[in-house]
């Protein structure tokens, strides 16, 4: 076989296998044999019909529109057909809690650049909440968050999403948490200095003696941690140094979905011992259970989503899971699941299968409220202590 066709037959299976990710890519449209996500939205509440009201607080915990808005110049209040979250589509779901992320991607925006880039993206949801302020509140705490719910708006939080965003310079974590944002994905794909990616050259490797400072100083200024995309070295360190809940924003089980950006039932009963929360992903390629028969290409659905609900239920506990759609994130999201809109028919699913409203409550919301308010209380009772040693 010449050199050419094996590279072109191994491209092939790297496809065919979901190896190539594109997850964090927001600018991947809709390939033509896809669903119309604007089209889908519109015809969502025909096509639903919950049987009970929507659960008080809906939190997705990692969403990745604000790319597309300062890049593009989007807006939220606009429908568009390649947009997966927006003001309306958020209505008709019934999610009133956005985790928007502030994704720096450290391949096109190196040492300062990354900390101006998660700026940008912070003053980009600064404008849409001054400019839909009778919808959207930027909230800085769970309290926030809680009231906004209860005046029927959408509550917006902020979290940094990779750790090349603090430039190797631990005081810009507590400026950034003064500023409002709450939780930070501490690596995305690639290793930084301090620690290491689960998508990366070297996924062996873990945190180094600065990578644990900076763990302890997100504790100590109760910014969450959060260990998607970490490798599970990276996340069983940082485990190891938090003294407070940590969460994984936005991965799924790898023992249904052996792709990198999985948890293994390791980690996940590791995160059951922090008190932490895991939220279920929706883009297919972290959804799609290993193939028996590498030729069914049938796509991943609702039902394969719930499946990974199930398991990571059954290995953590009903307290530590719950929901990361990756919405706007570039990916192809589940059949069933195309947008914001779509949210509930992931709690009529979860109803029958058998939870309990209870249950449901905790995993549409309660149970990520709870780690943000455990970390605003554990970094009041720091308050006293010296903040981490100062490093560039
Ligand atoms: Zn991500």
């Amino acid at each position: 076989m010449s050199r050419k066709s094996l590279s072109s037959l191994l491209l092939g299976l790297l496809v065919l296998f979901g190896a190539l990710p594109a997850e964090g890519q927001w600018y991947r449209r809709a390939q033509p044999s896809e669903p119309p996500v604007g089209v889908q939205a519109e015809a969502a509440p025909e096509a639903q019909t919950p049987t009970a009201p929507p659960p008080p607080i809906v939190l997705d915990a990692h969403v990745d529109s604000l790319h597309r808005i300062l890049d593009r110049g989007d807006d939220l209040s606009e429908t568009l057909m390649d947009g997966q979250v927006d003001l309306n589509k958020l209505r008709i779901g019934g999610v009133n809690v956005v985790w928007f992320a502030l994704w720096v991607d450290q391949d096109k925006y190196k040492g300062e650049a990354a900390t101006k880039r998660a700026l940008a993206l912070y003053e980009a949801l600064q404008k849409q909440v001054a400019r839909h302020n009778d919808r959207l509140v930027f909230c800085r705490t769970s309290s926030d968050v809680r009231r906004a719910a209860s005046e029927g708006k959408i509550a917006a939080l902020a979290g940094i999403e990779n750790g090349s965003a603090i430039n190797n310079d631990l005081r810009l974590i507590s400026s950034f948490h003064d500023m409002g944002v709450t939780r930070m994905v501490i690596t995305w794909r690639g290793n930084l200095a301090w620690g290491a990616a689960s998508q990366s050259e070297n996924p062996k490797l873990g945190l180094t003696a600065l990578g644990r400072e900076v763990i302890r100083e997100m504790n100590r200024v109760g910014m969450v941690v959060d260990l998607s995309h970490s490798s599970k070295q990276t996340a069983l360190d940082a485990l190891d140094v938090s003294t407070l809940p940590v969460i994984f924003s936005h991965s799924n089980a790898s023992a249904i979905c052996p792709h990198p950006r999985n948890i293994d039932d390791e980690l996940l009963q590791r995160l059951k011992q922090n008190g932490g929360v895991v939220g279920v992903n929706f883009y297919d390629r972290f959804v799609r259970p290993a193939r028996k028969n590498i030729l069914d290409r049938r796509p991943p659905t609702l039902d394969n989503v719930l499946d990974h609900l199930d398991y990571m239920v059954k290995i953590a506990g009903v307290d530590h899971v719950g929901i990361g759609s990756d919405w706007d994130g570039g990916i192809v999201p589940v059949v069933g699941l195309e947008n914001a809109s779509h949210m509930p028919s992931f709690f009529e699913g979860m109803r029958r299968r058998g939870y309990s409203e209870g249950d449901i409550r905790k995993i549409a919301g309660e149970n990520f409220l709870r780690v943000l308010e455990a970390n605003e209380q554990g970094a009041r009772k720091a308050i006293d202590l010296p903040p981490a040693a100062r490093s560039q």
